[in-house]
């Protein structure tokens, strides 16, 4: 699964969010701290944690 980091511009917080692609798209990222919309995308770490696929 993709994990992505964002930093919300409004708590000053980084956080990462494991999401699909298509809801990475949707691009209705929320904090989970403040629940603000004022997050950017700081980098994608695909597969960062990697695991035995089945
Ligand atoms: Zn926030």
């Amino acid at each position: 699964m993709p994990i992505y980091d964002y930093f919300c511009n409004d708590c000053r917080k980084s956080f990462e969010l494991v999401l699909t692609l298509k809801e990475h798209d949707a691009e209705k990222i929320k904090c989970p701290k403040c629940g603000g919309k004022n997050v950017e995308q700081a980098a994608a770490s695909f597969f960062a944690v990697t695991s035995k696929k089945s």
